[in-house]
């Protein structure tokens, strides 16, 4: 099992470029992650990263930029719905979503994205996003819970990256539910809320654009394998 050291991301994750810093631990702990078959320790594997980015960034420790480029210029009109899983068991807490994506969506390809340059203000990390009047870095604009609760965490009118498809993300809403569904059907009260959610704010999206994540992007497998061929279905009959 690889070892994680927390002072050292602790350290790397307060200086501008820190997505560059730790990118290579990343990728190592992705790729041991990967190799483990048994989820518990998969889990394992990672969650210290998770914990470590968490923390740093409720300390205020991660620089951020506080303005930048609009990222959510080529919004579309909204013809789209992609669903997902967290693939973690029911329970995920916004901060530690925040810093998931923090760390996978914006921090670490950032550093493919971009040289290293010494303009500080270009290299630091930035969505535009806010929520309670704080920068976030999900993906999602709805959590869906498995008891049915729901959460509206990203304002429509910001892209979220979420779908792995640029023009797909312009033009989409994210519906997530927090639930590992790889082998197995959103709970009964989530589906019902999903489904609601649509009727009630997106009545316009055609059936056939309310598409899977691994619709958009055929490399994941989100929000499951039981997606197609057992769920889908019966959340557009909910939704009609
Ligand atoms: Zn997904």
């Amino acid at each position: 099992m690889t070892h994680f050291d927390a002072d050292w991301w602790w350290e790397m994750l307060g200086k501008p470029d820190w997505y560059r810093l730790v990118y290579d631990d990343f990728k190592q702990i992705e790729s041991a992650a990967q190799a483990e078959t048994d989820y518990g320790q998969r889990k394992d594997i990672k969650r210290p990263m998770y914990e470590t980015v968490e923390k740093a960034y409720a300390a205020g420790h991660i620089p951020l930029a506080d303005h930048g480029q609009d990222q959510d210029a080529e919004r579309q009109p909204i013809d789209t719905i992609v669903i997902h899983h967290t693939k973690n068991p029911p329970g995920m807490t916004l901060d530690r979503l925040n810093a998931m994506h923090l760390l996978r969506i914006y921090g670490i390809p950032q550093h493919a994205r971009q040289e290293p340059t010494n303009n500080k203000s270009e290299q630091l990390v930035w969505s535009g996003h806010y929520y309670q009047n704080k920068q976030v870095f999900w993906g999602y604009h709805w959590l869906v819970r498995a008891d049915g609760s729901t959460e509206h965490i990203l304002n429509d009118k910001y892209i979220g990256w979420h779908a792995g498809d640029w023009p797909i993300n312009c033009r989409s809403i994210a519906i997530c539910f927090d639930d590992d569904l790889s082998n197995k059907l959103p709970s009964k009260h989530a589906l019902a809320e999903a489904a609601g959610i649509i009727r009630k704010y997106y009545p316009h999206v055609e059936a056939d654009r309310i598409i899977g994540h691994r619709d958009a992007n055929p490399t994941t497998a989100c929000p499951g394998d039981k997606f197609h061929a057992l769920w889908r279905n019966e959340l557009l009959q909910q939704i009609a």
